[in-house]
């Protein structure tokens, strides 16, 4: 089944908007089991409609967002009609609920909202509850005279309004086009400190050896997805090779990221965990703490970014920090130690280094971190790490590396 998107709005092409749109339903529709075959962004107004003729000619299914707001640039609806050849009526039923829309908010309706229950003969309405513009389908053969045999979907452009919509609206319609018993899967493993091209060396041959298997990887924040689609038995296959080579290396097979998976289990042991930073300056508070659910296991975050709240706040004894500077073995060691203590957490992460661009040394150069987890009962870890780069990049892939440390002691995997 060929689908193709087109996004239109001005916002788009200026760089103003982000389309997220077109990323958004690149996934949904990736989790059936299918792909987008292209995007296609135009301006606003009357643009859209050779974009859809375009799309029309080449697909099974085109996915139309934005223009169908209430301005003189919102003509997608006007361009559809026009295209297919079917005229405009008002749908009684939008009228009313526009009405209703409008009198709940204790505001006056105008008239440029009515074109909004305007309805090309034979399309079906989809209802938008969080918005105004009710969206519409066109079932295939509403194009036959045009020749095609292409099933229109037209959602408004605010993701707000789009995504409830694509979930219970459109994609079970997809879903019932797909062919009859259709079994496609889509899984994604995630996988954690290893690079794409030790990945590619320990199992893509292998699974490209797997029949109707299909294979593709996303570097995603340091982290990289494989992602394995198909029919159940051929994924089922691929994911046992990723777990047999990549095995401790797998993060989760359902897209969480790391801080999500360390929330999940330490959730479930009731234990706790505090962080200390110095060169991430809360980075990897923030990423915990982006969790819902998070309050359960996250009660201490320290920023210490001066030698000083180090010692304050940490009780990082003076000497350590003269005999061997504040970005070192011992010093990341005794901020976790005095993380763990202070808080009374079960677990605690420290991070300290030279995140640049100035400050480096020939023995520590920019990008040289240390890190270290200190758990009760047990042995204090550290381990240095280099990622030079940019301060953004710096932090992420620092506060991975932490994360990681403490996903593999609380799974007892090795640290390696
Ligand atoms: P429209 O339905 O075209 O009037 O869209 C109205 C709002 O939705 C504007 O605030 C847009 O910035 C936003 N929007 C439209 N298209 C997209 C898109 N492809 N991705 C993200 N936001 C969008
Ligand atoms: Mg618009």
């Amino acid at each position: 089944m060929r689908i193709e998107l087109v996004n239109t709005g001005d916002e788009l092409l200026l760089g103003d908007t982000i389309n997220t749109n077109a990323s958004w339903l690149g996934q949904q529709i990736a989790a059936l089991g299918l792909m987008v075959s292209r995007h296609l962004v135009v301006s606003d107004g009357a643009v859209i409609k050779d974009a859809m003729a375009e799309a029309a000619s080449r697909s099974d299914v085109v996915l139309v967002s934005g223009g169908l707001g209430p301005t003189n640039d919102d003509l997608t609806r006007e361009s559809i009609a026009e295209l297919l050849g079917l005229p405009l009526e008002l749908n009684e039923g939008i009228k009313a609920n526009l009405e209703a829309f409008f009198a709940k908010r204790n505001r006056a309706m105008s008239a440029s909202n009515l074109k909004q229950a305007m309805v090309p003969r034979g399309a079906e309405v989809m209802d938008n509850p969080f918005g105004t513009a009710p969206g519409l389908y066109f079932p295939a053969k509403l194009s036959h005279a045009r020749g095609w045999n292409t099933h229109f979907f037209l959602l408004p452009g605010p993701p707000r309004e789009l995504k409830p919509m694509m979930e219970m609206l459109v994609e079970p319609r997809l879903r019932a086009m797909l062919p009859d018993g259709a079994d496609r899967r889509v899984l994604y493993l995630k996988v954690t400190g290893v690079g794409e091209s030790d990945i590619v060396e320990k199992v893509e041959k292998k699974l490209e050896a797997v029949p109707g298997l299909t294979l593709g990887y996303c570097i995603r924040n340091g982290d990289v997805d494989v992602r394995l689609s198909g029919a159940s038995e051929p994924v089922e296959i691929g994911a046992a090779i990723v777990r047999e080579h990549l095995g401790h290396c797998i993060l989760s097979e359902d897209r969480r990221i790391i801080e999500e998976v360390l929330v999940q289990i330490l959730t479930g042991r009731g234990q706790t965990l505090a962080t200390a930073e110095s060169c991430t300056g809360g980075y990897m508070a923030s990423r915990i703490t982006d969790v819902s659910g998070s309050s359960r296991v996250f009660g201490h975050g320290f920023v210490t970014y001066a030698n000083a709240a180090k010692q304050k706040h940490l009780g990082v004894p003076a000497e350590l920090l003269a005999e061997h500077g504040a970005v070192s073995e011992s010093v990341a060691k005794a901020m976790s130690e005095g993380a763990l203590r202070v808080s009374g957490a079960d677990h605690a992460l420290a991070l300290t280094g030279v995140a640049g661009p100035t400050g480096g040394t020939d023995d520590k150069p920019v990008g040289t971190v240390f890190v270290s987890l200190a758990s009760k009962g047990e042995i204090t870890l550290v381990k240095r790490f280099y990622y030079p780069g940019t301060r953004d990049r710096f932090k992420l892939l620092s506060s991975q590396a932490a994360l990681e440390m403490l996903r593999r002691r609380l799974l007892s995997l090795p640290q390696g």
